[in-house]
């Protein structure tokens, strides 16, 4: 080879090395991420089929649906023709806003699907497979106890930017051993725990009474309205960078065979986000720089009977629905012919929109949802 042949040799080297560090460069050097804050929101049991489709023509009567409002009011507040517009009435925010501006998977007919990986589907393994990152066969009962498993939200209190920076408000008592706050040390407000102490302002005082002279469904869940008001009390005193919501009303309405209520709460669950939405927008912490994940714990069976129920005796228990929103998500939408998504991928999700690598920490952990983080191929 003489010198000048070298020479070109070198130079076509130096070009396709270049060329290579050009194409590698935009997955190589993500753009950071927007997000400071991350908001991870739970309607427990409420069913793919009436996110997608709203309420159920065949459970709207007394007979399957159990109801006690007249067909006539509930078919006027909920029932349209065509279920694009069915699902709006249902959850109008969902539609309306996360859905046009972030993304939203679980649509079974539209090639989407959302599923739990515990085999369980009910409440403390789904629970424990979203916060943990992982299923875990010994938890077979909601009564199992404090969770072995440390949560997303545990070790993200561990980290110094976040350490009491991680806020719990949830409707079932539960949490207490599903983030296991004997050793996680996490602060949640759950279930009938009075919400309010020392010097109470008047509204906190009637809040108290509420709590306290209130006909109780049962000791261990607390009604959506009365956590969403210490809840947006909360923000601004504690602006929480991590944020855990559990609603419940969905599925205890669901087992007392009550379909009308199961879509009144529903539609109230739609309205506490979008005012948890507004309020944080509200405040410059959070202005364009949260991220909210909504999902369920557990789907339901269907049909005439079934839909009251979920388990593996309910064939189709182990669907769900996950919608993501916020500064870094691209606004795709409905999601359509795409990968499956799981349960168990949300709480490296929420790590993730963090700029915190969960699954690296805790290796049983499943990784993100990387198209929600506009991170896909
Ligand atoms: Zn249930």
């Amino acid at each position: 080879m003489s010198y000048r042949q070298s020479a070109r040799s070198a130079l076509v080297t130096l070009l396709s090395t270049l060329l290579a560090l050009w194409i590698a460069a935009p997955s190589a050097a993500q753009p950071p991420l927007r997000t400071r804050n991350v908001v991870l929101i739970v309607s427990d049991g409420l069913r793919w089929q009436e996110v997608f489709t709203g309420a159920d023509p065949t459970l709207l009567n007394e007979a399957h649906g159990g109801i006690w409002d007249k067909e006539e009011d509930l078919r006027r507040e909920f029932w349209r023709t065509d279920a694009a517009e069915r699902r709006r009435a249902l959850l109008p925010f969902l539609w309306g806003t996360v859905a046009v501006r972030g993304q939203i998977f679980g649509n079974q007919a539209l090639g989407s699907i959302a599923r739990v990986t515990n085999g369980k589907a009910f409440s403390y393994p789904g629970y424990n497979e979203m916060l943990t990152g992982h299923a875990d066969a010994r938890i077979d009962s909601n009564e199992f106890g404090p969770n072995p498993n440390i949560s997303v939200l545990e070790w993200l209190n561990t980290l110094p930017e976040f350490h009491g920076k991680v806020s719990v408000h949830a409707t079932w008592a539960t949490f207490k051993n599903i983030l296991n706050v004997a050793r996680s040390h996490l602060p949640l407000q759950v279930g009938w725990d009075l919400p309010y102490h020392g010097n109470l302002t008047p509204p906190q005082q009637l809040l108290i009474r509420l709590y306290e002279t209130t006909t109780r469904l049962d000791d261990e869940d607390l009604y959506d309205a009365f956590l969403q008001v210490p809840l947006l009390d909360s923000l601004d005193k504690q602006q929480p960078r991590v944020l855990f919501v559990g609603y419940g009303e969905t599925d205890n309405w669901a087992h007392s065979g009550r379909y009308d209520l199961v879509l009144h709460s529903a539609h109230a669950f739609d309205g506490y986000v979008r005012e948890l939405w507004e309020r944080l927008q509200a405040l410059p912490a959070y202005r364009d720089s949260t991220t909210f994940i909504i999902t369920t714990d557990h789907g339901r069976g269907s049909g005439l009977v079934e839909w009251k129920e979920h388990g593996v005796e309910q064939k189709g228990s182990e669907d769900i629905w996950i919608a993501v929103m916020g500064p870094d998500t691209p606004s795709l939408g409905e999601r359509r012919q795409i990968a499956e998504v799981h349960q168990a991928q949300i709480a490296a999700t929420v790590a993730a929109f963090l700029g915190k690598d969960y699954p690296h920490a805790v290796p049983a952990a499943a990784p993100p949802i990387a198209e929600a983080l506009g991170r896909g191929r």
